[in-house]
């Protein structure tokens, strides 16, 4: 992505040296046939810089603006909180480093909340951040111009079929009815456990990180009584999450009680069986003409 905004920057200082000069030329004093003999020719290679301008804008907005196979509608029709889809060839497995130039993370635990961040280096591999039991939750201090207090927020993976995800994307999560620890939005604290979850029940397509308020959270164990007490959902009443700790750390899951106001935002992958785009794009071997890093 820099290397774009390189590029593109690059290519419009040059834009802008080249108008310079035309004007230079046309005000001259040196014998005017000359002069409209360089300022034409500049006007000429002018067209060509354009051109390459207007390509590399075009270029920039299919990777940001991605939209995999299965969404044929446009960006304003999703829900506003849906940051964007990701093409599955930036995240996590597909990533390759001596390509991208990148280098991954090296943060454990990573602080970063950034869901672009989280997706291409903490899906795969060691886990995105610490278990909520263990993450470090000062208090904000208190501004007494904002009417609620800013809440510390934690980072979900959610994996469901290809078509269910687009259409999360376009009118939002529907809480379910029950589930383990009662009603409500489940995420998982690492891809890892959703993928060992949705992958017994027979296959998944996409999969969504959500930055995510917790709100008040009640916390229980897995297998336990208090589990048993939560899946009647009567945490509702008083909390807004609750955070189930697994004997795995990995495997721990929670659950939201209301999507609409609890999700900041978020971001869809589709799978590579479910997503044609990326190859049709060309998406998969952009760079592999740019592999040793120059533009
Ligand atoms: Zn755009
Ligand atoms: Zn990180
Ligand atoms: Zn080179």
């Amino acid at each position: 992505m820099l290397r774009f905004q390189v590029r593109t920057g690059f290519l419009i200082i040059i834009l802008i040296l080249r108008i310079v000069a035309i004007a230079l030329y046309v005000s001259s004093n040196i014998d005017a046939n000359r002069a409209q003999g360089l300022a034409g020719l500049a006007g000429f290679t002018l067209i060509f810089l354009f051109f390459t301008v207007f390509l590399d804008l075009y270029h920039y907005c299919v990777w940001w603006h991605y939209t995999p196979y299965l969404d044929t509608t446009c960006c304003c029709c999703r829900a506003w909180k849906h940051a964007r889809y990701l093409p599955y060839i930036l995240v996590g497995a597909y990533r390759n480093e001596h390509i991208w130039g990148d280098e991954s993370c090296s943060n454990n635990p990573c602080p970063s909340r950034g869901l672009e961040h989280i997706a291409t280096f903490h899906s795969s591999g060691y886990q995105p951040q610490a278990r909520w039991t263990d993450l470090p939750k000062p208090e904000p201090p208190f501004d007494p111009k904002q009417k609620l207090k800013p809440q510390p927020t934690y980072i979900g993976f959610h994996t469901t079929k290809a078509d269910s995800a687009v259409k999360i994307a376009k009118g939002g999560f529907l809480p379910s009815s029950q589930g383990m620890i009662g009603p409500g939005v489940y995420f998982a604290r690492s891809l890892e456990a959703t993928i060992g979850k949705v992958g017994a029940a027979g296959g998944f397509g996409a999969w969504i990180i959500a930055e995510v308020n917790m709100g008040k959270v009640l916390v229980v164990h897995r297998h336990s009584r208090d589990q048993d007490i939560a899946r009647t959902g009567e945490w509702h009443a008083e909390y807004d999450t609750c955070y189930c700790i697994h004997p795995d750390d990995n495997l721990d899951e929670f659950c939201i009680k209301d999507p609409t106001t609890q999700i900041v935002r978020w971001v869809t992958v589709i799978e590579e069986n479910d997503d044609p785009n990326v190859k049709q794009l060309g998406l998969d071997n952009e760079f592999e003409s740019t592999k040793c890093g120059c533009f």
